[in-house]
């Protein structure tokens, strides 16, 4: 069986300007033992005026903690005002970005083909996408949320070759649990990334889908995510609000 290494990410959101995006950095840094992150991989993905202030903090004080993006534009450069790239956010040291996010989809209109342009763009500039999926509460009432997520998931992988879905993280996070306080539980986060994974296995093979890390996100703690990671198929999470406070997100990274 493939061994997976668990991943947390805090998604800051848009919060925090950059001289507290270095105070935030260096809490977490400092709460956490070099030996911690053999083991789990932390990622901070704060707005994009944060990130060069990361990076400097992360490459001047050799940190072990990886940072990334919350969202990027399709294209690589051009008349696109207000957007940032790929090539752009390379040449910052990002790792990860976040690509579908339930707030982009619904806040900025963003549609399974663009989000989908967006995990191409990502890879083709060597930052690993973290597709986003997940359900509304209406459509996990009517019993539809495998369905849902998995429409979510082949479509936005759209085009992409085995080996490069390899590089891909998805994070489940179902839209009535982002913010809300309301956590999934680690039976219900278990069935859809179990669903998640046994679609990638139909699709790109058992060897591929068991290497591919699947999150969860929504409304994840110190609290619990002891009991959501224990789940076979969870291998992490996609951390908003928790994440904004230095020692419960080195607390919930300890006990991941
Ligand atoms: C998120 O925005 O990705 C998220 C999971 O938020 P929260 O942890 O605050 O629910």
């Amino acid at each position: 069986m493939a061994t997976r290494q668990p991943l947390i990410a805090g998604n800051w959101k848009m919060n925090l300007n950059h001289l507290e995006a270095i105070a935030l950095v260096q809490k977490i840094a400092f709460a956490l033992p070099e030996k911690y992150f053999a083991k789990v991989e932390v990622a901070v993905l704060p707005p994009f005026t944060d990130i060069r202030s990361v990076q400097t903090l992360v490459d001047g004080d050799k940190l072990l903690l990886r940072y990334g993006a919350q969202d990027l534009s399709p294209h690589d450069s051009g008349a696109h005002t207000g957007d940032v790239s790929g090539p752009m956010l390379a040449k910052l040291g990002c790792t990860y970005v976040t690509v579908g996010h339930s707030e982009r989809r619904e806040h900025h209109g963003e549609d399974d083909d663009l989000v989908n342009r967006k995990v191409r763009a990502a890879l083709k500039h060597g930052i690993t996408p973290i597709l986003c999926v997940g359900e509304q509460l209406e459509v996990r009432e009517q019993g539809g949320h495998v369905e849902h997520c998995n429409s979510q998931l082949i479509a936005g992988l759209k085009g992409l070759k085995a080996e490069q879905v390899r590089d891909v993280v998805i994070a489940y996070e179902p839209v009535w649990a982002i913010g809300t306080g309301r956590v999934a539980t680690p039976a219900d986060a278990q069935e859809v990334c179990a669903a998640l994974r046994a679609r990638l296995a139909e699709k790109y093979g058992d060897e591929i889908a068991g290497g591919v890390r699947i999150l969860y996100g929504g409304s994840v703690k110190s609290g619990n995510i002891g009991d959501l990671v224990k789940q076979d198929d969870v291998d992490g999470a996609l951390v908003g609000g928790a994440s904004l406070d230095g020692e419960e997100f080195a607390k919930l990274c300890a006990l991941a």
